[in-house]
């Protein structure tokens, strides 16, 4: 579960991380206060979307006066921002952050993330901050410190010092420094986080160190055991297609490509996407409706595929198992009358009672195409989206 910048400073400041002063605001007239009561004479309105690389969209301006920052409100909120990360759709912008603008003399990148190979946390340096850290790692990776963290153990002294100097921060910064990571690694602990990141950790040219950006993603199965943080949630900032999805159960992720697929089993969907792309086709999703898929369940299925306009042919693969293949041919022919299917459906069937399930497919006066293998369902839809 990602949250808005703004949320993510507020838990900074709980565990002493420095931030700038600021508060957040819904209209202009708000933001304009917020600026009068921070006082000073230069202030940055901040677009609050899930989504970084805001400062070269236009998310992220500055202003001279509190009725500019009103202004620069007014034109931000309502508007849908499209940065490097948010997809040519953009988001829309609910929300401004209206900060204290301050004088930067460094920006360095910090983060705490999971290192899936090694299974540990690792925390994460440079002093290239404000770049996205996934670019530097590919052109640059000596311009990136690491450190892995045994959970046992928590983060040692002489790691954050590894940190501090790996990135060069002045002598006169170590305590600040170290300190920042140690709260840094807190809060990825205390808070089961995927990832926490700053990018950028400020030096102030009255060297100050703070975050001015903030950036933190929660472990969603860890959530039981936070249940104040769910009221951080945002769900107008979750992918429409998704979250309808997950109120009805099904496992649906949405993708880029424009096979929409329908599979029992999250092994088995896995392994369909592999088989659509080797073919040389693109999956538009993985959906898994699990082993105890109900006709509705199928039904809903077939509406988030087709709600999903890239999809331009669908792959039904279904091992019958647990879920006999007649049930599901049944559900699968229920569910196409409801749902207006406007794109070819190529469906694979096997297992317990395939040939049932098969008959069924072909008695109904739906226009299926029926394959016989995986590797055949895959080409049948390759062809048709080719
Ligand atoms: P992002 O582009 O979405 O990652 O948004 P950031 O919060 O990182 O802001 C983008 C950039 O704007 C930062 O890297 C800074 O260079 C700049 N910026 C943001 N706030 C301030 C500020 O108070 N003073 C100055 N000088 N620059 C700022
Ligand atoms: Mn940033």
């Amino acid at each position: 579960m990602k949250i808005h910048e703004y949320q993510a400073k507020e838990i900074f400041s709980k565990f002493a991380i420095p931030v700038p002063r600021g508060s957040v605001a819904q209209n202009a007239e708000e933001a304009r206060k917020i600026a009068e009561e921070i006082g000073g004479s230069r202030w940055v309105v901040k677009a609050q979307i899930h989504a970084g690389g805001r400062g070269k969209g236009g998310g992220v301006r500055i202003a001279e006066t509190p009725e500019a920052v009103g202004k620069i409100a007014q034109e931000m909120l309502g508007m849908t921002l499209v940065t490097p990360q948010t997809g040519p759709q953009g988001r829309q912008v609910r929300a401004v952050l209206v900060e204290e603008a301050l004088a930067v003399k460094q920006e360095f990148y910090v983060g705490a993330a999971v290192d899936r190979a090694r299974q540990c946390p690792v925390l994460i340096a440079s002093a290239e901050g404000g770049m996205g850290i996934e670019e530097l790692a590919a052109s640059r990776p000596e311009a990136i410190v690491r450190e892995w963290i045994d959970m046992g153990i928590g983060l040692p002294a002489f790691q954050a010092r590894n940190l501090v100097f790996g990135v060069g921060m002045d002598a006169g910064l170590v305590r600040a420094g170290t300190g920042v990571f140690n709260q840094l690694y807190k809060v990825f602990e205390s808070l089961d986080c995927m990832l926490v990141e700053i990018n950028p950790l400020i030096v102030t040219e009255d060297n100050q160190l703070l975050a001015l950006d903030a950036k933190i993603d929660f472990d969603d199965n860890a959530l039981y055991r936070h249940k104040d943080l769910l009221e951080l949630d945002d769900p107008n900032e979750q992918e429409p297609l998704e979250r309808e999805a997950s109120h009805h159960r099904l496992n649906y992720i949405r993708l880029e490509g424009d096979v929409g697929i329908m599979v029992n089993g999250a092994g088995l969907a896995m392994a369909t996407m592999d088989l659509i792309k080797q073919a040389g086709a693109r999956p538009a999703n993985f959906l898994d409706v699990g082993g105890g898929a109900t006709t509705e369940m199928v039904t809903k299925g077939f509406e988030i595929i087709l709600g999903d306009e890239n999809v331009r042919g669908i792959l039904i693969n279904i091992f019958g198992g647990i879920l006999r293949c007649d049930v599901l041919a049944n559900g699968v022919v229920e569910a196409a009358k409801k749902v207006a299917i406007k794109v070819p459906v190529v469906v694979r069937l096997d297992g317990t009672n395939v040939e049932e399930g098969r008959q069924i497919l072909a008695r109904s006066d739906l226009d299926f195409i029926v394959a016989d293998t995986m590797a055949d369902a895959a080409a049948k839809v390759r062809a048709i989206v080719a």
